[in-house]
């Protein structure tokens, strides 16, 4: 089956092309066919097409809305330019797998989008301000685009956590918070945590039972998962995105008194509050540079910026305090897992993490973890460390795609 996989943000769209299918999931030959990224929907859009194996194509033209952007992808991907294999007409695409941010308690796994569905996802919309309205956005313009006869998925970012403890989830607050407002912890990057988890599995060959590993997503977003007996058992983001891990602009832990004191100091709005927290903190915040881990490294490196380094001390600390909190709640683990833009690509951050755990039994192996980077995966934990840890390059959209097809066909997920 060929799968379109959407991933709605306000004013984006993003997509993948994969043919996947029972059999294919199962020898891991699932095929990429296409990717690409619509950006600034709403005015002036920034159009990246490639088709598998062909040069990307850049072009930009206005698109007024997410039904506009997703119009113009069709008629790419149908297009003798595109020329995608096994694709020639809108026919050739067999479902849509929709990446969905919020699932609240309600949305524990993915589904085939019904109108019932989308009534629950539109309930999540007060949890998921931001988030789940674009979601819906490309889920009403596929059902109208490609007609109500095409099976779309829903595949959440909050369902992998949905196996959390009540010790887990729910915060210190008055217990009747969360019953009349499901105030809780929820978590996200759940398809990259479950997808990294399962990938796991599959190189060291252990059962779902004997999964007990720690994944770290680094990204522009970041968060930490306990997974134990292969489910989420702890998750660092909360109730939002916000919580945990420090960030590219968002924070993540801190006392919840600077609320009201920061509305006091600086006369600051609830609104202006939030936005601070979550697009003007985390390492652009401490820096005062760049959210961008890239250049913050480069900052530190070549003029030793004082707040570069800062900004780089405090990010590695809170993942290190986030493997020791989960340690402690699991046990132990098997293995430390790195994914993520960052994760997966920088060298001298896993280092960092990692430096001083050796007592954990966790120990880079300096070289190995030197080479991985740019998509290759594998170990870089030194030989005969009681802990291991790997890079696995996440694919949240693999995962969608894959979940897709089990929906379509009614199979069992076996992870
Ligand atoms: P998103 O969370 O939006 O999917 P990514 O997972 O692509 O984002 O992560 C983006 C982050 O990864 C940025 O901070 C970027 O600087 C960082 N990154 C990408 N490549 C490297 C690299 N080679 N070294 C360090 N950081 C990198």
């Amino acid at each position: 089956m060929n799968i379109l996989v959407l991933n709605c943000g306000s004013s984006s769209l993003k997509f993948q092309i994969i043919e996947t299918d029972l059999d294919l999931i199962d020898k891991n030959a699932d095929v990429q066919k296409a990717k690409g990224v619509i950006e600034r929907i709403g005015s002036q859009a920034l159009i990246t097409l490639q088709a598998a194996g062909k040069p990307s194509m850049k072009q930009a033209t206005p698109l007024r809305d997410h039904r506009a952007a997703l119009d113009y992808l069709l008629r790419w991907i149908v297009s003798p330019e595109a020329h995608i294999p096994g694709i020639e007409s809108l026919g050739d695409l067999h479902a849509v797998g929709h990446r969905v941010v919020h699932g609240a308690e309600k949305f524990t796994r993915s589904l085939i989008i019904t109108d019932e569905v989308i009534r629950g996802i539109e309930d999540c919309i007060e949890l998921a301000p931001l988030h789940n309205p674009a979601n819906l956005k490309g889920i009403y313009a596929a059902r109208e685009l490609l007609g109500v006869g095409v099976p779309q998925a829903a595949v959440f970012d909050t369902s992998f956590h949905s196996t959390m403890p009540e010790t887990s989830y729910l915060y210190a607050l008055p217990y009747q918070l969360y019953r009349r407002h499901k105030i809780r912890r929820y978590g996200f990057h759940g398809t990259s945590h479950r997808y990294v988890a399962f990938r796991y599995r599959q190189l060291t060959g252990k059962s779902k039972e004997e999964t007990n590993i720690i994944t770290i997503h680094l990204g522009n977003g970041c968060s930490a998962c306990a997974v134990k007996n292969g489910d989420s058992y702890n998750t660092s983001m909360g109730l939002t995105p916000l919580e945990g891990l420090v960030m590219g602009t968002r924070g993540g832990d801190m006392d919840p008194s600077i609320l009201e004191f920061l509305a006091h100091k600086e006369g600051m709005s609830l609104s202006e509050i939030d936005t601070m927290l979550n697009k003007q903190s985390g390492l652009l915040g401490i820096s005062g540079l760049t959210n961008d881990m890239r250049d913050l490294l480069a900052e530190e490196h070549e003029h030793q910026d004082r707040r570069a380094k800062l900004a780089l001390d405090i990010f590695c600390l809170r993942v290190k305090k986030y493997i020791g909190a989960y340690l402690a709640e699991m046990g132990g683990a098997d293995a430390v897992v790195f994914t993520g833009g960052i994760g997966e690509n920088s060298p001298p951050i896993r280092q960092r993490v990692c430096s001083g755990l050796g007592f954990l039994g966790i120990n880079i192996d300096e070289q190995l973890n030197k080479e991985m980077y740019g998509g290759k995966e594998g170990e870089i934990g030194a030989k005969g460390s009681g802990m291991k840890t790997f890079v696995l390059p996440t694919n949240e959209e693999l995962l969608i795609a894959r979940d897709t097809v089990r929906c379509v066909k009614n199979a069992p997920r076996r992870w």
